[in-house]
């Protein structure tokens, strides 16, 4: 007898677990040999104290071959640990329009790219403090462009190292391989040489490895502007941590938004999935988050899992729900509820 696949499921806080919830319902329908594993919603998890909370959701995650994960406001723990924890360094958010995602701009049709973003360096190390800490330690010099008053200041490192680097862009790399062979890269390489020139250095020296990779780079700011005036040019785009987090909602916005946006973090021998929005808390109880997101993010899920005449299944279902139109969320200009666009993609299924 074969294992069961076990997944974890972590419905998160404020708006997520209503996704979440809908998005169960789905994949019930699609008879998966999957043992589910339900964490409490945030809600319920707040009754256990801190150290409670981490011990429960850590070993549930432990125990399961892969995550589906809600979005956290912090109340649910469990997000740093796949990330630190786990090492899962390349978040994966895939940006592509589909026909009846209202999306703004004029000619969406055919985007379809991959941000690769590195999920464990740049300014997520976490270390922050008081500039003058940086100054008294003579971590400052005639080169530093220091305000006046900066005594006072604050500061917050960016970190980048070689071995972080090489892993992501071997990972892109080879994603992009798959895809149409075409690597982009982007940090602000003009101002940040010690960190972010380095970077798209080490990344070119990465790409010359795979023969046959076209490899192009561009300053962030100019990049940001290419997502929405050109953005059926880019196929894979590899950033830092930080850049990566901006313009992959910026992407998801050129799409038709948020509520489009799946992901997946990937380590060497872990993946979790959790869609690329926050908790929506502005939307909280009132039954309307998107749960396609949520969704498209289970759909990665099911590939990653080999499963994937169920992910195929999942995607035309709800690419049908779109092409349909007349049952859709709020923020693609429809009044159905979270479950009714959920019962809706069951209808298709
Ligand atoms: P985080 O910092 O955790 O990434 P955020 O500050 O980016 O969160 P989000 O939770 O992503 O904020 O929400 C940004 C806006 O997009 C809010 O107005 C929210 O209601 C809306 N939004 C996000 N996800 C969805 C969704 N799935 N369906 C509908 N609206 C959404």
């Amino acid at each position: 007898m074969t294992t069961p696949i076990r997944v974890c499921v972590i419905p998160g806080d404020d708006a997520a677990p209503e996704a979440m919830q809908a998005s169960q319902r789905v994949l019930a329908r699609l008879d998966l040999p999957i043992e589910w594993d339900h964490v409490l919603p945030g809600r319920e998890l707040s009754e256990l104290d801190a150290t409670e909370r981490e011990t429960v959701v850590h070993g549930q995650i432990d125990a399961a071959n892969t995550v589906l994960f809600g979005a956290t406001n912090g109340t649910t723990p469990g997000a740093r640990y796949m990330r630190w924890g786990k090492l899962t360094f390349a978040n994966v958010r895939p940006i592509q329009w589909r026909p009846g995602f209202r999306s703004p701009l004029k000619d969406p049709e055919e985007i379809d790219y991959v941000i690769v973003r590195e999920n464990l360096e740049d300014m997520y190390v976490g270390i922050m403090g008081e500039a003058k800490d940086l100054i008294n330690a003579g971590l400052t010099d005639a080169r530093s462009r220091l305000p006046a008053g900066a005594e006072d200041g604050r500061f917050a490192a960016k970190i980048i190292t070689r071995p972080g680097t090489e892993q992501v862009a071997r990972f892109a790399c080879e994603l992009a391989l798959e895809r149409s062979a075409k690597l982009t890269v982007s940090a602000k390489t003009n101002m940040l040489p010690a960190t972010d020139r380095w970077f798209c250095e080490i990344v070119r020296e990465i790409a010359q490895e795979y023969p046959g990779l076209q490899y192009e780079q561009f300053i962030v700011d100019d990049m940001a502007h290419r997502l929405v005036i050109r953005p059926h040019d880019i196929d894979v785009l590899l950033l830092p941590n930080l850049y990566g987090d901006v313009l992959s909602d910026l992407g998801a916005g050129t799409i038709g938004g948020l509520g489009l946006a799946p992901s997946g973090c990937y380590g060497n021998d872990f993946a979790y999935f959790e869609s690329a929005h926050g908790t929506a808390p502005d939307i909280a109880g009132m039954g309307i988050i998107n749960p396609t997101a949520t969704l498209l993010s289970a759909a990665m899920m099911l590939r990653y899992l080999n499963l994937n005449a169920a992910a195929d299944r999942l995607n035309k279902a709800i690419e049908d729900v779109y092409l349909s139109g007349s049952v859709l969320t709020p923020d693609q200009g429809g009044n159905a509820g979270t479950e009714k666009f959920a019962d809706a993609v069951i209808g298709e299924l």
